[in-house]
């Protein structure tokens, strides 16, 4: 499922077009994509308007047109925005794609969990997107403000915390267990175990990085973290070399070293 930076990454892929005009549109016939705003109305809004741009909360894209349009998107497991040229013919795939003069904007979703809605807000972005919860690298994410979630929330196993999107706007599976991992607490410690300071330090880093790689070219972040070996069949702990330990928290997978990341009550190996 797309994260964050997955996100970022997609939302940069209709910037060939920010200032063109939209000159027609396709729909594609799945209601359920258009659960939020059916496809009658973007037929109608969209055409005669021009793309301005995107941007990104967490998961959540704003794609905004002129005469105050905005989209408000979600890849679900599988979405994706891309590009193709004018005359692209719409695959059973693309739910919603969008022409200008030299090019489709498409968001095609294979397993349709994502969706659009369609908004009309003259003075800036829909007001529930204004409402949205501070991401991790914004100044408002302050350790004061994590001091408090994690007192609230004391019992709960780490990574099923960290999985909030109430408190950690973007962050998802692979996320989750990277910070576990480079904290080098197990995924199931009491989230009231974990410091703070350390927490936000670490989730910074690691939000900055993926936007550096990922979002930009699809590129890897670096070789020392999890994320690069838990893909693999088997994997190995890129610090201790032990293999990956998987298993379900909570309904999800994770993953972690046995060696860097102990139980809660053990103290964690010496490296
Ligand atoms: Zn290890």
């Amino acid at each position: 499922m797309p994260e964050l930076a997955e996100v970022a990454y997609y939302a940069r892929q209709w910037d060939p077009a920010i200032g063109q005009k939209i000159l027609g549109i396709h729909t594609g016939p799945k209601p359920r994509f258009f659960r939020h705003t059916p496809a009658t109305a973007f037929r109608k809004a969209l055409p005669g308007t021009t793309y301005r741009g995107a941007r990104t909360h967490g998961k959540n894209l704003l794609l905004e047109f002129s005469d105050g349009l905005w989209i408000t998107g979600h890849l679900g497991m599988t979405g994706e925005l891309l590009t193709a040229p004018a005359d692209h013919e719409p695959t059973a795939h693309d739910h919603l794609v969008l022409q200008t003069h030299t090019t489709s904007l498409i968001f095609r979703d294979f397993r349709m969990f994502g969706s659009v809605r369609l908004d009309e807000s003259p003075d800036g972005p829909p007001p529930d997107w204004q409402a949205l919860p501070p991401e991790v690298l914004s100044p408002a994410f302050t350790t004061e403000r994590l001091t408090g979630a994690l007192q609230r929330h004391a019992r709960t196993p780490l990574k099923t915390f960290l999985l909030d999107q109430a408190w950690f706007p973007g962050i998802g599976n692979w996320m989750a267990d990277e910070a576990c991992f480079q904290l080098r607490l197990h995924p199931a410690t009491p989230t009231g175990n974990a410091d703070p300071a350390a927490l936000r330090r670490t989730l910074r880093a690691i939000c900055r990085k993926s936007l550096q790689t990922i979002a930009i070219d699809w590129s890897d972040p670096p070789a020392s973290w999890l994320m690069r070996h838990r893909w693999k069949v088997g994997g190995d702990c890129p610090r201790c070399h032990t293999p990956l330990t998987r298993e379900t928290l909570r309904g999800r997978t994770a993953c972690w070293c046995p060696t860097c990341q102990k139980p809660p009550g053990k103290k964690p190996a010496k490296s």
